[in-house]
């Protein structure tokens, strides 16, 4: 018996999100008295996976094949659920990102699982097997007891922080004999989003609205952004309007971000798009309307116009930089 964790890796580096994943998977294992075993698809070489080791898993289970190379649902899949029939997995943890939310129905199915999708607690122990989870866009909690003998569970990334411990894991091939049926549908090609901080990993999102008025007031909160080493969003009327790519778009049709820090420039805070940031851990809108209802949301507000207080914050976080 074991707790499962499937690990996502960039270019053969293990992404932060996993680590939090592999931790999580960790803690559960500690509460149940047994190991964790994670699993590693594609190129990605054995230091790497070793180093899982500095964030509690005891093994990896690694399986690659060249179509593996791009994400595939269905083979992902089957390569979970032999790694779970091998290792006897009780608890299977993924993450709640666009692999483990493809991955981890398919899996629950096969394996008659209970399922929480977008935990952002531990299971409760005490009281069954009971996870804390958000419902109707983040507005509430919901605390769900999982009873079946297996269960899945997807985190929501950056619920916990990531702590780098000691420890080094054994790494173990997987053999998986692939059929053309697996690779039915393939991913081509990928494009890969540009900037510095990807946007679902961000600890520090500057995040722009209509009320910037135009792509040409964007080097504003880009310049805000470089300083402070965040990641930019933004409304999903400015992803549509072309003014910014769609990727950066956050909120209910968008991406959801859990930051430390979200800076809502230009943003009204209606409800579709508090969906997809209301778990940022501390909010900061900057908008010219007192009634904006961003600001109930928010931690702290700036009432003022984007265009004149974001050129003094960004000369600000420069001066603070330059003397600390
Ligand atoms: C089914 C559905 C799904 C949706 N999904 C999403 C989603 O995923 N994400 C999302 O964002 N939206 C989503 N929306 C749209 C959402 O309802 C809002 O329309 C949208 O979030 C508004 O974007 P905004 O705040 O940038 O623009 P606006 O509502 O136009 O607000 C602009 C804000 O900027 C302020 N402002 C203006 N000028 C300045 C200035 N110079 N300085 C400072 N502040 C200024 C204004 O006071 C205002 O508060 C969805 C809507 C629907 C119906």
């Amino acid at each position: 018996m074991s707790v499962l964790v499937l690990v996502e890796h960039s270019q053969g580096v293990f992404k932060k999100k996993s680590l939090e994943a592999v931790q999580y998977a960790a803690h559960v294992a500690k509460e149940l008295g047994t190991s964790v075993t994670a699993v590693a698809v594609g190129n990605v070489d054995n230091a790497a996976m070793q180093g899982l080791g500095a964030y509690g898993a005891n093994k990896v289970l690694h399986t690659t094949e060249s179509r593996l190379e791009n994400f595939n649902s269905r083979a992902y899949t089957k390569v979970m659920l032999a790694a779970a029939q091998k290792e006897s997995a009780k608890v299977i943890v993924g993450l709640h990102d666009t692999v483990g939310k493809a991955v981890s129905p398919r899996l629950a199915a096969r394996l008659k699982a209970g399922m929480v999708a977008g935990a952002v607690g531990y299971p409760d122990l005490s009281k069954g097997f009971v996870v804390k989870k958000n419902v109707f866009s983040g507005k509430a909690f919901a605390f769900v007891n999982v009873t079946s003998d297996v269960k899945v569970i997807t985190l929501m990334p950056n619920t916990f922080q990531v702590v780098k411990g000691e420890g080094s894991a054994t790494v173990e091939n997987l053999d998986i004999a692939f059929d053309d049926k697996d690779f039915s549908i393939q991913v081509k090609e990928v494009s890969k989003a540009s900037g510095s901080v990807p946007l679902s990993e961000a600890e520090l999102v500057v995040s722009g609205g209509r009320g910037l008025k135009g792509p040409e007031n964007w080097h504003v909160l880009e310049g805000l952004a470089k300083e402070l080493g965040a990641a930019l969003a933004c409304s999903r009327p400015v992803a549509d309007s072309h003014w910014r790519p769609h990727h950066e778009h956050v909120g209910q049709t968008g991406g959801t971000i859990r930051p430390n820090l979200y800076i809502a420039v230009g943003i009204s805070g209606a409800i579709q798009h508090l969906a997809g940031v209301n778990g940022s851990k501390t909010i900061v809108v900057i908008n010219k309307d007192a009634e904006a209802p961003f600001f109930s949301a928010a931690n702290y507000g700036v009432l003022g116009d984007a265009l004149e207080v974001i050129p003094k914050l960004t000369e600000a976080v420069k001066r603070f930089k330059a003397n600390h």
